[in-house]
């Protein structure tokens, strides 16, 4: 009886597993292929001025639309980044990038492996003139990127420290490499008012931000008291549901819609 309970388990772990994999891969060719069909589109959210709410910057999110609605970026990146299909979804962002308006400064999130993409200076290459900001994640720097950053500083972007705190932190991070900004991981505003150490270590980031000559943001911003706390510290820039949820920017395809005025 043992035997063949056990038996009866293992055929359902796999049949479990085999499932879970055929999602996947179903996920997956449906997301290669609304890629192909130009069908991802770009929403904003904006980077405000703690003090005065005014939007400084936008930063770029991709959207898979669906019956109902869209996918947010967390939902199929991952999924993007294990299979490798993130090269294109990165490039195919930066294409419709180049489409947005001059008279914002655009914060594009970008992939280890894209900036390992050969193909991937050339297409940073088209923004030129543009006022493009790369967010890159601490996890993004372990695997040799060095020369791609300082390339792309020498091409006139700028670069910002995206998650900070959260997973690879290391302080040689900020030495290393040629950051102007900083965002500090939503998980530090969420403990403002709740933990102490939240505040020593939001309050420590800015003396060290303020040495290095950084810029400081605080992302995850969703309540006033929240805010409140951040003025009190001493921060000037923030992120969050508080100050506007992700909205369209472009439609499908390459023709970008009329952008809404931020905050
Ligand atoms: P991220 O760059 O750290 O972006 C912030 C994420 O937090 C976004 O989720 C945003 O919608 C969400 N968020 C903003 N404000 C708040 C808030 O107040 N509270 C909470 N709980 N969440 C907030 P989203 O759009 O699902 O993006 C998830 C991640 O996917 C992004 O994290 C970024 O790492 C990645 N991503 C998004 N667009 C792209 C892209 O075009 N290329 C690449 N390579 N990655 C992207
Ligand atoms: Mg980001
Ligand atoms: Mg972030
Ligand atoms: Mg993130």
């Amino acid at each position: 009886l043992r035997e063949a309970k056990k038996g009866r388990g293992v055929a359902y772990f796999n049949r479990e597993l085999e499932a879970a994999y055929m999602e996947r891969v179903k996920v997956l060719a449906a997301l290669e292929e609304a890629l192909r069909e130009g069908r991802l589109v770009l929403f904003g959210q904006p980077i405000v001025d703690l003090s005065t709410l005014e939007a400084v910057a936008v930063e770029v999110l991709v959207r898979w639309p669906r019956e109902g609605g869209f996918w947010p970026a967390g939902a199929f990146i991952p999924l993007a980044e294990e299979s490798g299909l993130i090269r294109e979804l990165d490039l195919y962002v930066l294409r419709l990038v180049e489409k947005l308006p001059e008279n914002s400064v655009w914060h594009v999130n970008l992939s280890p492996q894209t900036l390992r993409d050969p193909r991937f200076l050339k297409a940073a290459a088209r923004l030129r003139g543009k006022r493009v900001r790369f967010e890159i994640t601490e996890y993004a720097l372990a695997e040799g990127v060095e020369e791609v950053l300082q390339e792309l500083v020498e091409m006139g972007f700028e670069l910002a420290l995206d998650d900070f705190g959260q997973g690879y932190a290391s302080l040689n991070t900020l030495i290393q490499y040629p950051f102007c900004m900083v965002k500090m991981d939503r998980g530090f505003t969420a403990g403002l008012g709740e933990n102490p150490k939240s505040h020593a270590v939001l309050r420590a980031s800015l003396s060290l931000a303020r040495e290095l000559g950084l810029e400081l943001v605080a992302e995850g911003v969703e309540t006033q008291a929240q805010r409140a706390w951040l003025l009190r510290l001493g921060y000037r820039f923030a992120q969050g549901y508080l100050f506007g949820t992700p909205q369209p920017i472009t439609g499908s395809g390459t023709s970008p819609l009329s952008f809404p005025s931020p905050g």
